[in-house]
């Protein structure tokens, strides 16, 4: 047996069947391509849902881990430490807000929001003890945890999960007259993401960020933008909210903040938020810690110069341009927002999945999401000549 297969049967006999990975064990990764335990190489057309942003052990962020590592990585919130501050002070000038407070994974991040949003209803908005509402949208992903999937509008993800507590309404994305329906008095927060990721790189209608943001002031209620995967430079901007000069109340981020080294996510907002929070009611252990304030202070300071943002930019459009060739009687829609596409295919193509293993053998990792999207999001170091590599393997596959 070969050790792929052997490597393959080992997750397979001792994991939880949580996912369905392609067939291909990798080993090793650089910029925008990873190697498998044969040898192979391939085109990352994923960057683990954006977390790679910046491409595979980028040398700016190798070397703050590494400097890091030899000095302190946990010390717990119970004390200060020398990292946190700088990664806090650097993160609230790239969001233009006045605090920020750090968690792991994205959907801790998306609670705490959560938390914050239903306490700044009761003490500042005058909402009436666990009466606070909170408006999502059909089709939104916010992370796994069983007050997120509660609100899922994927069976998949919630089927089975519940009883899920209430407290949130869903809507149609994109429809604000749904949404201004959905608004009531005891309404704390409207929680959205400015691209639908999961969904499969949806876009909302141009000026419907503004619409909301409008809404949210009229009715006194908080606009939280969750920017995990949207956000740091993948659609062009440093927030996919930047693209409608729209500024929401609270960003959620997470995924490229941590570099593709660490889990890290923030909640970033005004102290009018964040000073619900007091010491004991709420924390983490590992949240802020040496090892990830130091590589999210770095990749803070790499989308300070706006290289990244316009670096997606134009690549986005080299990739638009690229997939404008694509066979049309195979694609229904292709929807592009930076430097992330979703290629939505046609009956006459193969499954989405059948594209993706067909990619995989064509040297090109991408994921589908739902049946029959292709997403696709390489590293922001991929050079134009690999983009066109990879729509040609794409091209081919569902040929
Ligand atoms: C991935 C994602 C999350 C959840 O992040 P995890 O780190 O997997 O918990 C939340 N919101 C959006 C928009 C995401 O894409």
């Amino acid at each position: 047996m070969n050790r792929s297969s052997h490597l393959t049967d080992l997750e397979e006999q001792y994991g939880a069947h949580n996912y369905h990975p392609l067939p291909v064990v990798i080993a090793e990764g650089e910029g925008a391509w990873v190697t498998d335990t044969e040898g192979n190489r391939y085109l990352d057309w994923l960057a683990a849902y954006s977390a790679v942003n910046f491409g595979h052990r980028h040398p700016r962020l190798t070397a703050a881990a590494h400097a890091q590592l030899d000095r302190i990585t946990l010390a717990s919130r119970a004390f200060r430490t020398d990292t946190l501050g700088p990664f806090l002070e650097g993160l609230a000038a790239l969001t233009g807000k006045e605090s920020v407070l750090p968690m792991n994974t994205g959907a801790e991040a998306v609670e705490t929001a959560v938390k914050a949003a239903r306490k700044w209803g009761y003490e500042r908005k005058g909402i009436a003890a666990d009466r606070a509402r909170i408006a999502v949208f059909d089709g939104n992903f916010h992370g796994r945890t069983t007050t997120i999937v509660g609100f899922s509008s994927d069976p998949g993800s919630r089927d089975g999960f519940g009883p899920f507590d209430g407290g949130f309404d869903s809507v149609p994305y994109g429809d604000i007259d749904a949404l201004a329906a959905a608004i009531g008095p005891e309404t704390a927060a409207v929680l959205l993401e400015p691209v639908q990721g999961e969904a499969g790189v949806i876009v909302p209608p141009a000026g419907w960020l503004a619409e909301v943001r409008r809404l949210c002031d009229e009715q006194h209620v908080l606009m939280i933008a969750d920017e995990i995967q949207s956000g740091l430079g993948r659609t062009g901007h440093t927030f996919a909210c930047d693209r409608e000069d729209v500024t929401p109340d609270v960003y959620l981020l997470g995924k490229a903040l941590g570099g593709g080294i660490v889990p890290l996510s923030a909640v970033a907002c005004d102290r009018e938020v964040m000073d619900v929070f007091t010491p004991g009611t709420h924390g983490s252990t590992f949240g802020g810690n040496p090892l990830a304030a130091a590589v999210g202070t770095e990749v803070v300071a790499m989308l300070a110069t706006g290289e990244w943002q316009q670096r997606a930019r134009d690549l986005g459009r080299y990739l638009e341009g690229a997939l404008a060739g694509l066979d049309k009687s195979r694609v229904d829609e292709i929807r592009v927002c930076g430097l992330w596409a979703g290629v939505d295919l046609a009956e006459t193509a193969p499954s989405a999945r059948e594209v993706c293993e067909r990619l995989l053998r064509l040297g090109v990792l991408a994921k589908e999401t739902h049946q029959r999207t292709v997403r696709i999001a390489p590293p922001l170091v991929i050079e134009p000549e690999e983009i066109d590599r990879g729509v040609a393997a794409l091209a081919e596959a569902i040929g």
